[in-house]
């Protein structure tokens, strides 16, 4: 695997620039999510397993976050809601304000443990996320 550097140019804006010569016809990128929550600033309840739009009539049973189905495929496996929802079932009251907010912003910090190696490429690009280090 090869990550390809960010860089941004006054004619080009922010653009990807290879790590190595690339031959014709060869796959360079496949884009997929760092995490994947309900989209901000639409004010639906969302599933946490799955963030399809739901009536909030069903919850998780541990955390009580709205949920589609008991059966959803996004409340198990790997980087499933699993592992945040010991932590929501701490907070649920803490972010009725805006809670769709709240779990991007977990499971972005819940990366650092999921995916250390996705996490060091973030930290390595982004301005944003050396900032959290000198505070
Ligand atoms: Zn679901
Ligand atoms: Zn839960």
């Amino acid at each position: 695997m090869c990550f390809p550097q960010i860089r941004t140019s006054p004619e080009l804006g922010r653009h990807l620039v290879a790590s190595r010569n690339i031959d014709e016809g060869e796959l360079i990128l496949v884009d997929s999510p760092f995490v994947v929550g309900p989209r901000h600033f639409i004010p639906a309840v969302c599933c946490v397993g799955c963030c399809r739009k739901v009536d909030h009539s069903k919850t998780c049973r541990r955390c009580k976050w709205p949920i589609c189905s008991n059966a959803c495929q996004g409340l198990r496996g790997p980087a499933s809601h699993e592992d945040e929802c010991n932590i929501l079932k701490t907070v649920l009251h803490a972010c009725s304000y805006c809670p769709d907010h709240y779990l991007m912003a977990l499971r972005c910090v819940m990366l650092q443990t999921q995916n250390p190696e996705m996490w060091r490429w973030i930290e390595e690009q982004f301005p944003f996320a050396e900032r959290g280090k000198e505070g």
